[in-house]
């Protein structure tokens, strides 16, 4: 945090999107990898240049090979594995097309090149700062735990109302209308009608991880796409929307649909989130 905040007193770009850059990158990364500072990676040939072979971190060397490696700790050195070089390059790669929130988001495209990749980014910036930390760890059961529920791991299961070949989530049942909460920090990304999710929420979080409510009977007031959620926001309640046309109801029990899906920079994969729901249960009655 101390870091973001000093690159964004040497650039003024807001330390936001540097928190959200290396957050990013430090979870599409192998975990078993030892944790970095900072786990921005910036390829060695836009860091030193192309034929710069000996990775010379000269400042002057790298900018005669055009490499955009920068000296951000003062040691005239741009170092790859610096924390401050590394955060004060990527500044300034950035700087190259402006420090407005549109001109960051073109820089990140011009560097990412992938939509997702960016999208992400910026709903992750937005996170950060409408509650100016990064340590958000804080976590929800996806229906109220002062309501009647139950649930058993369905994953993979053949069987269930998902609408998909493989059942790719956790069937959470409960009577109507009880209460959905958002699980975790992060940014409602799509929201509406889908054939076999009926009315159904998608919530990008802060760790890569997109969550998928299906079957609602309808959403929270005023909800809308880019919304900044916390754990235990309403989102809206539960229902048996799905498999029809817009409105179609009650063809299978009341139930909540809750899958999550892995962005690892690449592509999106379902895992199974009924260990992550036994956990968050556990925090929620602790609360309680
Ligand atoms: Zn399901």
């Amino acid at each position: 945090m101390a870091l973001y905040k000093k690159t964004e007193t040497l650039t003024q770009i807001p330390w936001i999107y540097f928190a959200a850059i290396d957050n990013f990158e430090r979870n599409i990364q192998d975990s078993n990898e030892p944790e970095k500072v900072v786990s921005i990676n910036i390829p060695d040939e836009i860091w030193f240049g192309i034929g710069n072979s000996g990775s010379n971190t000269d400042t002057q060397i790298i900018n005669i090979f055009e490499g955009k490696g920068k000296d951000g700790n003062g040691d005239g050195k741009a170092e790859i594995d610096n924390p401050e070089d590394i955060l004060y390059t990527m500044a300034n790669l950035l700087l190259e097309y402006g420090p407005t929130e549109d001109d960051i988001k073109i820089g990140l495209w011009n560097y990412y090149k992938r939509d997702l990749t960016v999208q992400t980014i910026m709903n992750t910036s937005k996170v950060f700062r409408r509650f100016g930390d990064i340590n958000l760890t804080d976590r929800d059961f996806p229906v109220n735990i002062r309501y009647n529920y139950s649930y058993r791991n369905t994953w993979g299961d053949r069987r269930g109302f998902g609408g998909l070949r493989m059942h790719e989530g956790t069937d959470i049942f409960a009577d109507y209308g009880t209460p959905v909460h958002s699980t975790t920090y992060g940014v409602v990304e799509v929201m509406g009608w889908n054939l076999y999710g009926g009315w159904r929420i998608g919530i990008r979080d802060i760790y890569n991880i997109y969550h998928y409510y299906a079957h609602m009977s309808g959403f929270q007031e005023d909800l809308q796409v880019g919304q900044v959620l916390k754990p235990g926001d309403v989102i809206g309640s539960v229902g048996s929307s799905g498999y029809g046309p817009p409105g179609t109801s009650g063809k299978f029990p009341p139930h909540l649909h809750y899958g999550m899906y892995k962005d690892n920079g690449y592509s999106e994969f379902s895992f199974d989130p009924f260990p992550y729901l036994n956990k968050w249960e556990r925090m929620a009655k602790e609360k309680k």
